[in-house]
């Protein structure tokens, strides 16, 4: 098998910088995994995590009782995580400033598990200029009831119709329901240039095929149907990180696979926090290289 070289990693000796407390306390009471399972996640997955979570304003999912309890959305701070957990300033809509959040190594992404994170969900842009989008995220939502080979036909779909329009895009399975189909861009583009064009594909798909696909967010409208959320892409808006565990029964994760691997997949949630090793073993292979990564632009369409 086609195996890529072992990258050095200091992923595990700089997670030592942040303590983890209450590492028995579990998280997952379906499957049982507790804190400390969940760092030891995240501390190995650092490396493959960081470079599409670090320098990017993100959203916390937090559960400090357990995924089982009240979780919260969280974006702002005034500094209860630690030295590790950057801010950065953001224009609000009414003109003010608000500082969000953002990690930029192992350490960051440990003082938020400290903090009961299960979850990292992050902005299209980065935090070196949250103005300007680097990538475009479809989300693939089924309706109840519809089959994941509905979901894998659709994100391949999706892939073709961007390859038509000269676009390389990536999948991940969202350790939810779903997947996301992600295409990198340069930067050069405005918010609103990125939110009409995911809006416009996501329409021409539902106009060309209304059976199988919606472009509203309406559950009433998505009966039988996958709407492809093209919403992920405003300013502001945020989509589960590559990587991320999910605060979902049996601690799955949200995972990059390759077109040709999505083939394979029953299900969206493949992987656990429990896989850590299984999935540092498989971004080694050739057909995960480069997963996440293009130089390209969005088209003048
Ligand atoms: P699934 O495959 O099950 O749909 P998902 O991560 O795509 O998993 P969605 O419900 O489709 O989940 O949500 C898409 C994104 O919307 C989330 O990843 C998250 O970033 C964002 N989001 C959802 N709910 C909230 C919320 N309450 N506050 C902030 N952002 C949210
Ligand atoms: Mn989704
Ligand atoms: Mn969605």
């Amino acid at each position: 098998e086609d195996i890529v070289p072992e990258h050095a990693s200091s992923a595990i000796e700089a997670a030592d910088s942040v303590e983890i407390s209450s590492r028995e306390r579990v998280v997952f009471p379906d499957t049982g995994q507790t804190k400390g399972d969940l760092a030891d996640y995240y501390a190995a997955i650092a490396p493959l995590m960081l470079p599409f979570t670090a320098q990017r304003p993100v959203s916390l999912v937090r559960c400090p009782q357990g995924r089982a309890k009240k979780c919260f959305f969280q974006k702002h701070d005034s500094g209860s995580f630690g030295p590790y957990v950057h801010h950065v300033p953001i224009t609000e809509k009414n003109g003010g400033a608000e500082d969000y959040l953002y990690v930029e190594d192992a350490p960051g992404l440990l003082a938020c598990v400290q903090m009961g994170t299960i979850e990292f969900h992050g902005w299209c842009a980065r935090t070196d200029d949250v103005e300007a989008p680097d990538k475009l995220v479809f989300d693939l939502d089924p309706d109840e009831g519809l089959d994941f080979e509905d979901v894998k036909k659709a994100a391949k779909d999706i892939h073709d119709r961007l390859a038509d329009l000269g676009l390389t895009s990536f999948a991940m399975l969202s350790g939810g329901k779903g997947v996301h189909v992600i295409v990198p861009l340069r930067t050069g583009h405005s918010w609103e240039a990125h939110k009409d064009f995911a809006r416009r594909f996501a329409e021409a798909l539902s106009l060309a095929e209304p059976d199988r696909f919606t472009a509203t967010m309406s559950k009433a409208k998505r009966k039988g149907k996958i709407f492809i959320d093209w919403l992920r892409n405003q300013r502001g808006s945020t989509s589960v990180l590559p990587c991320s565990a999910r605060a979902r029964s049996g601690a799955p994760v949200a995972v990059p696979v390759s077109w040709r691997e999505l083939e394979d997949m029953t299900h969206a949630q493949q992987f656990s926090i429990s896989d850590a090793k299984k999935l540092i073993e498989r971004s080694r292979h050739k057909a995960l290289q480069g997963w996440g990564f293009a130089e390209q632009a969005l088209p003048d369409v």
